[in-house]
């Protein structure tokens, strides 16, 4: 695997970033393409490619982070009347840069950003069938 992104570089002090938060496991700095005037990464460290190579306690450290900068935000002078989280894993789901990162998006009204999709409901034997299929994988992964 080529555990080079340019948020590897961030890490490593050896490209420019607009950092908000660092601890040692965590990093957290401004977008550089932000969706609204509040949009901050929060990335691992230790660099994992997807959420499956994601140490699960590093996870919940980001969403740990994330939490505590969505309330940042609020505080702060950056207009924000609520906080959307996002994260991209695998190229279908958006994701451009391989190394695992947290979105948190202050959002204002009409700021333009949303989810495009079209929800519908399903009959609730489909919703069973699935939530079987996927508590049986989450056995299986557990049992692993
Ligand atoms: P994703 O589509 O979830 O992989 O998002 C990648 C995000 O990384 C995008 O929102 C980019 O604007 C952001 N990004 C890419 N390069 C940099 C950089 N050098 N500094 C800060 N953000 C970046």
């Amino acid at each position: 695997m080529d555990p080079y992104t340019i948020f590897a570089d961030i890490v490593a002090g050896r490209a420019p970033a607009s950092i908000v938060y660092e601890d040692p496991d965590v990093l957290a700095f401004m977008d550089i393409r932000p969706m609204t005037p509040g949009h901050l990464l929060v990335v691992p460290k230790v660099p994992a490619r997807s959420l499956a190579e994601l140490d699960p306690e590093i996870g919940g450290k980001l969403f740990q982070v994330g939490q505590q900068l969505a309330a940042a935000l609020r505080a702060s002078e950056v207009n924000c009347d609520g906080v959307n989280f996002f994260l991209a894993d695998g190229v279908t789901a958006g994701q451009e840069v391989f190394h695992v990162h947290l979105h948190v998006i202050a959002r204002t009204p009409g700021d333009g950003f949303g989810l495009r999709g079209r929800p519908r409901t399903p009959p609730r034997e489909d919703l069973d069938y699935l939530a079987a299929s996927i508590r049986g994988a989450l056995r299986r992964s557990v049992s692993e």
